[in-house]
């Protein structure tokens, strides 16, 4: 496969319109059009990791972080991610980076920590405004059925779980086209009255020229008539962090052993809590950030990473804050990875890196 397929199937799943503002996201070493047969799927790309993708053979690097993150001016190698991108170019590996796109698709570094907890009816924490667009557009009655369907193909009228969502209502459009028309319904300078099919549904704002072309491609009109409006409903598929519940309630101490064990921990962090665990919010990487809302929407537990020492005071006993160290969060992203590149892009041999890039340790 060349590169540039196995970016497409990523970014079906986590498009990259979804990072956040600060992120580096995407290909960031190597050619699009370059041939691969093995990539090396990492959390962090480092040097030991370009090495162990040159031993094993494999000539693309999916790592979850960007190794650069706010662009480089030089490229000398007086640091780890000079030496990585030196390193990672004189040896033809390229490196894509899936970082807050991935935590941000309902389907992503979340969800996976949800499993492994055992969460049920997971959903997204801090669902992402002004993402989404509506289409109003007016299609005659014989063309409707082919210009709607073709709309959805393009990715619209998606709605949490469900797909196909518009609305449509009948009326009559009118025109009358001048000596430089080519009218495909009456003839120049003729005033027309055709009967019509208004349609409206909803798509995200990165694909609106996929949807559009569709919509012109499709629709029988010279001129096509149709109206984008901004819309500011939450996505609910898309967004920081994620919230759902426990089987069975349980003890704090029971449950802070249970993600001990279920996430490797040595040790992990938390303030206390007075009652039972039921409803468990979390991020993967650095949440701090959401610990208000993850406050506001009744869980019992907010479990993430990267607390500074003033924001545990804002638990105030409301809410059990654990954290559990951001590598120690994310560690499973390797195999969400994996198991997506395995059954979507099935020519692609990939394996997950063996390499501890993790810079924390304990004692
Ligand atoms: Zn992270």
């Amino acid at each position: 496969m060349i590169i540039k397929e196995i970016i497409d199937i990523i970014e079906h799943w986590a498009p990259p319109a979804y990072q956040e503002s600060y992120d580096n996201s995407g290909l960031l070493t190597g050619n699009p059009q370059m041939s691969i047969e093995r990539a090396l799927i990492s959390l962090d790309c480092t040097e030991e990791v370009i090495d162990e993708a040159i031993r094993e053979n494999c000539q693309l690097i999916i790592a979850h972080h960007p190794i650069v993150f706010s662009g480089l001016k030089k490229l000398t190698g007086r640091n780890y991610v000079e030496r990585t991108i030196i390193k990672a170019i004189k040896n033809d590996i390229a490196i894509y980076a899936i970082h807050t796109n991935l935590d941000n698709v309902s389907s992503g570094v979340n969800h996976m920590m949800a499993e492994k907890l055992g969460l049920k009816n997971g959903r997204v924490l801090s669902p992402k405004k002004n993402i989404l667009k509506k289409l109003v557009t007016y299609i005659p009655i014989d063309h409707y059925e082919k210009v709607r369907m073709d709309i959805f193909e393009a990715g619209a009228g998606h709605i949490g779980n469900y797909s196909h969502c518009s609305f449509s209502v009948h009326g009559s459009g009118s025109f009358k086209g001048n000596e430089h028309s080519n009218p495909s319904v009456g003839k120049v300078d003729e005033l027309m009255h055709v009967e019509e099919q208004r349609f409206e549904t909803i798509y995200p704002d990165y694909l609106e020229a996929k949807v559009i072309s569709s919509l012109k491609k499709n629709h029988p009109y010279e001129e096509v008539a149709y109206d984008i409006y901004a819309i500011e409903n939450e996505h609910a598929l898309v967004g920081s962090g994620l919230i759902g519940e426990l089987e069975n309630e349980m003890e704090l101490s029971d449950f802070l052993n249970q993600v001990k064990s279920q996430f490797h921990l040595k040790a992990l962090k938390y303030t206390p809590l007075s009652r039972k665990v039921k409803r468990v919010a979390l991020c993967g990487g650095s949440g701090s950030f959401l610990r208000f809302q993850a406050a506001a929407s009744g869980a019992d537990v907010y479990l993430s990473s990267d607390f500074k020492y003033h924001e545990w005071f804002d638990a105030e006993g409301h809410l059990s804050y654990v954290d559990i160290g951001h590598y120690e969060s994310e560690q499973f992203t390797k195999e969400l990875i994996f198991n997506y590149l395995r059954k979507k892009a099935l020519s692609l041999q990939s394996q997950i890196s063996k390499v501890n890039t993790n810079p924390v340790n304990y004692l």
